[in-house]
């Protein structure tokens, strides 16, 4: 996570790159410039049933290309771009960007797949999010039901009363309404029980130590089977090994995203991926 320091430092830093403090107000001014110039793009991770070994979804994940920092993740930009306001443009580009692509594959004749958008809490409650994505979806011609919209808990709970309406309002539309990190929130059973949501995203730090600890498979396998009960479909995120796949299977967990399975890549990559009948990711799956 990128964090301030002082009043208009910035720290930016990736694992390739020393540390670096920039002011943020210069990177605001060109975080309002790179959105109308094109400079943010998206990658997309794979989703597998677990079942058929095939790709059923994909996760959109925003990137910065800064023209004298490099690409810049998520964890370093979308804090300033919260509370500054930029996050409404910012994911109203990255909502009919996900659209259009989307659609783009389903012309070239690729299996259809759900696009799963993230949208954060400031999004949530601007009063164009419902016109930002019903425009999304005219202007690139996809179906509701492909998009799916990525909410978090403490979202959720933060604007409970508008949740509900503004959820049944997209289910009308025909969207899928993902709850994502869950169980790492303080009121996740609320969050289950209070709002229509349609799938169910495990947090990856129930995924990370399945492999060793038992307490952890222990809550993975309840959360899964809550999830089935309440029929919803349970995606397992940060799934890097093929313990926890076959853990993951084990508990009859739907559908799985995470390393092991790909990487976020270019739309390119996907679409190729996408494309072929027999992935070599297929021998993950017996
Ligand atoms: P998230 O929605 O929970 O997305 C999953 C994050 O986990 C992604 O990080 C992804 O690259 C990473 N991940 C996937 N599989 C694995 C794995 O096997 N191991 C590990 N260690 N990590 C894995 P990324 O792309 O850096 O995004 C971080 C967060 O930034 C996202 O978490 C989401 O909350 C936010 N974000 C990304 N794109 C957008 C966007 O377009 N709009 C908004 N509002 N937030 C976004
Ligand atoms: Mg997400
Ligand atoms: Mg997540
Ligand atoms: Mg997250």
């Amino acid at each position: 996570e990128a964090k301030s320091s002082g009043r208009n430092g910035y720290q930016i830093y990736e694992q390739t790159r020393p540390e670096r403090s920039v002011n943020k107000l210069t990177l605001l001014e060109e975080m309002r410039s790179g959105i109308e110039n094109g400079d943010f793009f998206l990658e997309y991770q794979p989703q597998y049933n677990l079942v058929s070994g095939r790709i059923i979804g994909a996760e959109a994940l925003v990137r910065w290309q800064h023209p004298s920092l490099g690409r810049l993740m998520p964890g370093e930009f979308i804090g300033l771009a919260e509370e500054s306001g930029l996050i409404v443009p910012l994911g109203r580009w990255v909502m009919k960007e996900a659209c259009r692509q989307n659609k783009a594959w389903q012309d070239a004749g690729l299996t259809p797949i759900t696009i799963g958008v993230n949208v954060s809490a400031r999004q949530f409650s601007d009063v164009g999010l419902v016109a930002d994505v019903t425009a999304a979806l005219e202007e690139s011609g996809m179906r509701a039901t492909y998009l799916e919209l990525e909410l978090t808990e403490s979202l959720l709970i933060q604007n409970a009363e508008q949740a509900v309406e503004l959820m049944d309002d997209f289910r009308r539309i025909g969207l899928k309404l993902a709850i994502d990190d869950f169980g790492i929130g303080y009121s996740s059973l609320v969050a289950l029980k209070s709002f229509p949501l349609t799938r169910l995203k495990i947090d990856r730090s129930f995924i990370r130590d399945l492999d060793y600890d038992e307490n952890d498979r222990s809550i993975a396998r309840a959360i899964v089977s809550l999830g089935r009960e309440l029929g919803l479909c349970v995606v397992a995120e940060g799934v890097e090994t093929a313990k926890q796949q076959a853990f993951l299977a084990s508990c009859r967990c739907e559908v799985v995203q995470g390393f092991h399975f790909g990487r976020p890549m270019s739309a390119n990559k996907f679409g190729k991926l996408l494309g072929m009948t027999l992935t070599p990711l297929d021998a993950h799956f017996g």
